[in-house]
């Protein structure tokens, strides 16, 4: 078996990882990176919407099970810089109350073991290593900062200028989105309309491959090893010793002082459950029974309003955001956040509204304007991850908060009618579209209810440390890589991660 090994190990390249690696590469600490997938390439299909959206060209060909055994394709992307490579660059910080123990209508977010104020500087370098631009003085519920925003918001196309008025002129208080795309002076972003959802062909997009692993191999104190997906970590009591990992040219031995795990939140609690032994027999870093438990995705549906007098002309149309009722809908419980996503083309509804023709669907999407609707989705240790028997992934949940899920839905649906548009229709989520994916190995103080200490580092381990979606003890409303992006800088700059 071949033998490779470096101080610190770093599984999975996405916006754990990425921001990982770079962190500790500037550092000057001799990074390697394992990554199962390789670069997703530069090509014209990266901006057909057929070929990402109805032929899933990026997407693995791989399933997992749902709670009652149903097989489904899973909303993750095997490549360099991992999910970001697809997403929507919206990239917003959590709100203070986020970090607080808040009492919803069905039961209990539960606070961090950090606060806003131990993460906002770290937030405030993710945002100039991932460009953001945004604006502050729009949100409601922005929170403070101590640094303006590294570049100023992406202007509005001028219908999405025109729907935040119609939206003001209802009493909502839209914002401006924080978005990582690159429109610095001099910036290549060309503001196409394939972006959210879509690789970026010509490397605009803030995503953990550009503004992570890139640089962090400009350093020349990484390396970054592709097609080797990690199996196994072999461990003894209190240490990770090597990770065993399956390659082109076959079985790989990786040996480091250090170990992070970035595989995503599912993907790294099957590896720390896949990785048991004598000595940790129901899993790595599992003496709590916490790994695979508190698996959150957020409850969103996307919505699409219709105004059959005015045709969408946008092209970049993910430039704003409503929060009125993020921290209180009216009764004093949270709601949820609202947010413009990148404009729908008729045929990437086709992926799901297969039976109605291409025209109509056409017609629909030249009148309509999209958005998520985004409620938390509250922690319960049943809602977990597994492994079958045959070492299928099993992601079993019953949505948490639905009530006030449908509540901000109803409240959106409201807005919009108010605002001029004709009718809403509504497409839900269903356990497949896990793209927000958290919890799983959740940070906590107590060791026998939490994974991960407040710096990521398993309770169990010395030299484990898990940063990825996984450690979020809660999941706010807000979109989750940035708040990744931060505490990974935080863990870098403040655990013995660094050496
Ligand atoms: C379509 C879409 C749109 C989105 N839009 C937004 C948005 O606008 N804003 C936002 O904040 N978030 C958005 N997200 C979510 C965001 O991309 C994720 O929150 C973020 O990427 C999670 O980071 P991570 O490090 O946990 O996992 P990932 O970024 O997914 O990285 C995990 C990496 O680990 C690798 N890996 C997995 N298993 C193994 C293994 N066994 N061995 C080696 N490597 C492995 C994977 O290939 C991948 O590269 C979106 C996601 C999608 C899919
Ligand atoms: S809008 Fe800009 S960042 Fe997004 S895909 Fe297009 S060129 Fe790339």
């Amino acid at each position: 078996m071949e033998t490779v090994s470096a101080e610190v190990v770093v599984v999975g390249s996405g916006m754990g990882g990425g921001t990982v690696a770079r962190a500790l590469a500037e550092r000057g600490v001799d990074v390697l990176i394992l990554e199962r997938g390789e670069r997703l390439p530069r090509e014209p299909e990266n901006w057909f919407p057929r070929e990402v959206f109805v032929h899933k060209r990026y997407k693995p060909k791989e399933s997992w099970r749902d709670l009652h055994g149903n097989s489904f394709g899973p909303g993750v992307h095997y490549v360099v810089g991992g999910n970001t490579k697809v997403y929507g660059a919206s990239l917003p910080r959590l709100r203070v109350s986020d970090f607080e123990e808040v009492q919803h209508l069905e039961g209990r977010s539960p606070a961090w073991p950090f606060s806003y104020a131990d993460l906002e500087q770290h937030y405030a370098a993710a945002e100039r290593m991932y460009r953001v631009h945004g604006t502050t003085g729009e949100d409601p519920t922005e929170p403070w900062r101590s640094a303006p925003y590294p570049y100023p918001a992406v202007p509005h196309d001028p219908y999405v200028a025109a729907l935040a008025q119609r939206l003001r002129d209802v009493g909502v208080r839209p914002s401006s989105t924080s978005m990582g795309i690159d429109l610095r002076e001099g910036g290549s972003c060309l503001r196409c309309r394939t972006c959210d959802g879509f690789p970026c062909r010509v490397g605009a997009k803030s995503d953990a491959e550009t503004c992570g692993i890139d640089p962090a191999l400009a350093t020349g104190h990484a390396r970054l090893a592709t097609g080797l997906r990690v199996r196994r970590l072999e461990s003894t009591s209190k240490r990770v010793v090597a990770a065993l990992a399956d390659g082109p040219e076959g079985p790989v031995r990786v040996l480091g002082r250090r170990f992070v795990l970035s595989a995503g939140s599912v993907n790294s609690a099957a590896l720390l459950l896949a990785s048991g032994s004598a000595e940790h027999p129901d899993g790595l870093a599992n003496s709590s029974g916490y790994v695979g438990r508190n698996f959150m995705m957020h409850n969103n549906a996307h919505i699409a309003a219709v105004d059959l007098d005015q045709p969408n002309h946008a092209i970049f149309q993910k430039t704003l955001a409503v929060t009125d009722w993020y921290e209180d809908g009216g009764d004093g419980h949270p709601l949820g956040s609202l947010q413009l996503l990148g404009k729908v083309q008729g045929v990437m509804m086709k992926s799901w509204a297969t039976k109605v023709p291409l025209a109509v669907l056409d017609q629909l999407a030249h009148r309509s304007v999209e958005w998520l609707v985004m409620a938390e989705d509250l922690p319960d240790p049943r809602n977990r991850v597994t492994l079958d028997a045959d070492g299928t992934i099993r992601t079993s949940r019953v949505a948490r908060g639905m009530k006030q899920h449908a509540i901000l839905h109803r409240r959106a649906r409201r807005m919009l009618r108010e605002a001029g548009y004709n009718f809403v229709a509504t497409q839900p989520f269903d356990i497949s579209m896990n793209s927000h994916q958290c919890g799983t190995a959740v940070a906590g103080t107590d060791p026998t209810r939490s994974v991960l200490d407040p710096w990521c580092k398993a309770h169990d381990l010395d030299n484990l440390w898990v940063v990825d979606g996984s450690f979020f003890p809660s999941s706010g409303a807000m979109n989750p890589a940035l708040t990744i992006a931060a505490q990974a800088l935080r863990v870098v700059a403040e655990s013995d991660l660094a050496g």
